[in-house]
């Protein structure tokens, strides 16, 4: 595929067209001295946008949304949302700016949507910036997540801007050129409905069905289908949370994507020794998206979907809830497919392999023991293998683990199998806050490094020990994340 220039970009404005309601048209903040800190070449390729280009002055000006090309109207998109259980009727883009669509290889459009770009009037009391930390975190961590082969929102570029941001020190600026199959969520419909405009509420969900699930389409209820396709695709995509312990952190309505994908990476981070009840955002007091929670949180978040597409549903507004009730129950037994023939692929069985009352008594197992989500399964190929030693060194109950492993061999475990689906490196929350401390202070080193090894999560290389290993015990436990806000 060919790579264009400057002037041929073509952002093609199909959201801001279709739902003018939802699309304010703005402008972002100037940036004073844009400095590239992070390109992804191989997603540049896809979208045909040529690297060298983009690294240039034109093209980082378009990074940060100060160039923008012929035709293109960015706009803040307007949505609702439920942040922690509690309902706000207006949030919308209030640091970020959606540019507009860009083909892709695949032939599915994206979104080409900028975060940290300036105050917007969905800001509220909000200063409209980001800095360079947690914007480099969301390239660090939504690019493992795609290495991991699980849908995502993805990082163009990061760029800091040269302006200072006020938080509880002075910081450097940034702005993330973020790339999704497109950024309708939840709290998208939320919006539409609240508007109590039938319409705009039709026109958002034909723009969904054509965007993400076109099958809908030709379904005798497609709006049904529509919400059908919603519900398996998070109950897909939260299993795939799970089983790579990802916790996300701020699963509030309007950061869960009608595509599927995960969306906003503020305050998340990956499961360090497992227990369910973990939770690191600082501002979840009451652990409401912990780990464990997060498949029955997603369903809570899909129910409010339901709720909004009620009129859509039937004219009747009893057949509509009962249509709602009777889909959303799909997206336990999805869920719950996915999972098992997920652990069964982590814990290297056949098919028809029984697994869920191993898989309960290893959950049991390795919550009692404190034992590392990631270093598990990797040490668990070594013991298919036949060395069971690197497992048993995790667990303080020797007993317990022999007993679950002799299980576990009945049915002939394929270590090579395992290794393909159970990562040596993820970004480890140690070694994330280590990456982002120095890029923070001009060296881009570690941030490289660490991307050079989680791009890679199944392939274990020599020299990247440190990258596999859990955090110092003392860092783990007083682990928080912030939304960066
Ligand atoms: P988030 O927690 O990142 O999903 O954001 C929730 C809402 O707060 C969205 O409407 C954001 O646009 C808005 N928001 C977050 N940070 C800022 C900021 N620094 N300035 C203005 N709005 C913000
Ligand atoms: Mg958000």
């Amino acid at each position: 595929m060919s790579t264009a220039p400057a002037s041929t970009v073509t952002l093609s404005g199909d959201f801001a067209r279709a739902l003018p309601e939802m699309s304010l048209p703005w402008q972002a903040d100037e940036a004073t001295a844009p400095v590239l800190l992070a390109l992804n070449e191989p997603l540049a390729a896809e979208l045909g946008l040529d690297p060298t280009w983009l690294r240039g002055p034109e093209g980082l000006r378009l990074l940060v949304g100060n160039h923008v090309p012929d035709g293109a109207t960015p706009v803040a998109q307007a949505y609702a949302g439920h942040q922690f259980g509690n309902y706000s009727p207006r949030l919308g883009d209030g640091r970020a700016l959606l540019l507009g669509e860009l083909a892709h290889a695949d032939g599915h459009p994206r979104d080409l949507h900028l975060k940290g770009s300036g105050r917007t009037p969905f800001s509220r009391g909000g200063d409209g910036l980001a800095a360079v930390g947690p914007m480099l975190r969301e390239h660090v961590l939504s690019e493992a997540m795609h290495a991991l082969g699980i849908p995502t929102t993805r990082s163009l570029a990061v760029v800091a801007t040269g302006n200072p941001v006020r938080r509880e020190t002075v910081l450097p600026g940034a702005v993330l050129a973020r790339v999704a199959s497109s950024h309708l969520r939840v709290g998208s419909f939320q919006y539409a409905r609240a508007t109590d405009d039938a319409d705009l509420l039709r026109r958002l969900a034909d723009h969904a069905i054509a965007r993400h699930h076109p099958a809908a389409a030709e379904a005798e209820r497609p709006y049904l289908a529509l919400f059908e396709a919603v519900v398996a695709a998070q109950a897909s995509l939260v299993a795939r949370w799970m089983l790579v312990g990802f916790i996300h952190g701020v699963m509030n309505t309007d950061n869960t994507t009608i595509s599927g994908e995960t969306i906003d990476y503020g305050p998340c981070a990956f499961l360090e020794a497992f227990d369910p009840a973990t939770a690191y955002s600082s501002i979840d007091h009451g652990g409401r998206y912990a780990y464990g929670n997060q498949p029955a949180i997603a369903q809570w978040n899909l129910a409010r979907l339901a709720e909004a597409l009620l009129p859509l549903l039937a004219d009747d507004q009893d057949r509509a809830i009962a249509l709602a009730v009777e889909a959303l129950t799909g997206f336990r037994t999805a869920y719950d497919a996915a999972w098992s023939a997920g652990m069964r692929a982590k814990l290297g069985l056949p098919g028809d392999a029984v697994v869920e009352p191993l898989v309960d008594d290893l959950l049991v197992l390795l919550q009692a023991n404190h034992v590392d989500h990631t270093s598990f399964y990797r040490a668990l190929s070594a013991a298919a293998r036949g060395d069971a030693e690197p497992v048993r060194g995790l667990f303080l109950d020797l007993a317990g683990i022999d007993a679950w492993l002799a299980g576990w061999r009945v049915p002939e475990p394929d270590a090579d199998a395992m290794d393909l689906v159970n990562p040596v490196y993820v970004p480890r929350n140690h070694l994330v806050e280590e990456a982002l401390a120095a890029a923070t202070d001009g060296d881009l080193g570690p941030l490289d490094r660490l991307l050079d090894a989680v791009r890679s999560p199944y392939d274990e290389r020599p020299g990247l020990e440190r990258y596999a290993a859990p955090a110092p015990e003392d860092f783990a436990a007083a682990y928080r994340t912030f939304c960066g806000t």
